[in-house]
């Protein structure tokens, strides 16, 4: 009889888990699924990074282990890509954590800095590694609804003054896995603000800050006055370079934080495959036409999608960035049942709203994670079973 330790008990079973499970049951039937319920990138990743691996796999220094926190050329590539994008100022040194991928980061900074029993804030809907991090460290989650009316953007006003003083914690995710949203500079400057007043760090989550809609690139929370005082951001190649099998993602900005986050990681992994290092540093230094290229592919494959539910007479706000569509259920289902009753009878998956928190209960989230023809199938087949 195995005993698990309590701290498991409080961790979300992962529900796409389950969506997968019945996607995979209904192919069994013989059924020609679209999944667009979860957000694995359809497309390789570009050829000239798959090819830095290849030179750099048989180089015997990299089969020994890695330095510690990683190798200083990848930390120099990521802060020389900051500089470039949006203008931030990194040190490479003390200002840069190489993660195993964006989410072990978004984990462990919980367990770096809440206490059990500690107040976070997290974002309803949102992405569900957070309240997996909290869970492990014993914290408390306070929501923070999303929702249409504010774009999508917390209302920090309507967080209470005691919560928000005893908050030492908060995640934010601009563009935005569930719904789309992009942020300005002025929401992350009344955040920096709220932060820096309640003594909360920030914990900005910017997995799809390569992907913004209508000629505007998204905003980095580092640009912002005050941030690096505050906070960190998480920053990952998965979604930018299609690299989400390769598992390379970062952790930047304030240093105290940037250091206990190496602490953790030295400790879980001690870094990366130097071979995969040196093809991130070749992914963020290299050609970067293979991102305007990802951004634009999105771009047109959301228009496909906009065009479609336009003639089945499914409406919803399109999405600024990130490759989702978060789009309301026709009356009388839930989030769940809807994704159940699409997958029966129109062999599409759509990820139950419900999933990504409370405020989700009345969504499903659409991936643009397929050629834009069968994007536009899923829509027609939904649209024959006249339920708009
Ligand atoms: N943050 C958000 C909002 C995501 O959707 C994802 C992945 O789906 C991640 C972080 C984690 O990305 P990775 O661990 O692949 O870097």
């Amino acid at each position: 009889q195995i005993n698990p330790a309590n701290r498991m008990t409080g961790l979300p079973t992962q529900f796409f888990a389950t969506l997968v499970g019945k996607a995979n049951a209904q192919t069994a039937k013989g059924r020609d699924v679209i999944n667009l319920g979860q957000g694995n990138p359809d497309r390789p990743t570009p050829e000239h990074i798959v090819a830095a691996l290849q030179d750099a796999a048989p180089n015997p220094l990299y089969h020994r282990y890695p330095p510690f926190s990683g190798y200083p050329f990848l930390k120099q590539a990521v802060a020389q890509r900051y500089k470039e994008d949006y203008g931030v100022d990194l040190d490479p040194d003390k200002e840069v954590a190489i993660l195993f991928g964006g989410k072990t980061g978004l984990i462990e900074i919980s367990q770096c800095l809440l206490n059990p029993g500690d107040i976070c804030l997290v974002p309803d809907p949102g992405y569900p590694d957070y309240w997996s991090g909290v869970a492990l460290a014993g914290g408390r989650m306070e929501y923070m609804p999303l929702t249409a009316d504010n774009a999508f953007l917390p209302d920090y006003d309507r967080v209470k003054p005691d919560v928000a003083d005893k908050a030492k914690l908060m995640f934010i995710n601009y563009p935005n896995n569930p719904t789309g949203a992009t942020a300005d500079s002025a929401f992350y400057s009344r955040t920096v603000e709220f932060a820096a007043k309640h003594g909360i760090v920030v914990a900005s989550d910017f997995a799809y800050g390569a992907i913004g809609f209508d000629g505007k690139q998204p905003v980095s929370f580092l640009q912002t006055p005050g941030a690096k005082e505050v906070g960190v951001e998480f920053y990952t190649l998965s979604k930018t370079y299609n690299m989400a099998g390769w598992r390379v993602g970062f952790a930047l900005g304030n240093p105290e934080i940037i250091s206990l986050i190496n602490l953790i990681q030295d400790h879980y992994y001690c870094s990366l495959f130097g071979g995969i290092q040196a093809a991130a540093a070749e992914a963020l230094t290299g050609p970067q036409q293979c991102v305007q290229q990802l951004n634009s592919a999105y771009e047109s494959r959301r228009n496909a999608v906009f065009e479609a539910m336009n003639e089945i007479g499914w409406e919803a706000s399109k999405p600024s960035g990130s490759f989702f569509c978060w789009l309301p259920v026709p009356k009388g289902h839930t989030s769940a049942s809807f994704s159940d009753y699409v997958l029966e009878h129109a062999d599409v998956v759509l990820a139950p709203g419900i999933g990504f928190g409370t405020h989700g209960e009345s969504y499903v989230r659409l991936g643009l994670l397929a050629p834009e023809e069968r994007l536009q199938e899923a829509i027609h087949r939904i649209g024959k079973l006249n339920l708009f």
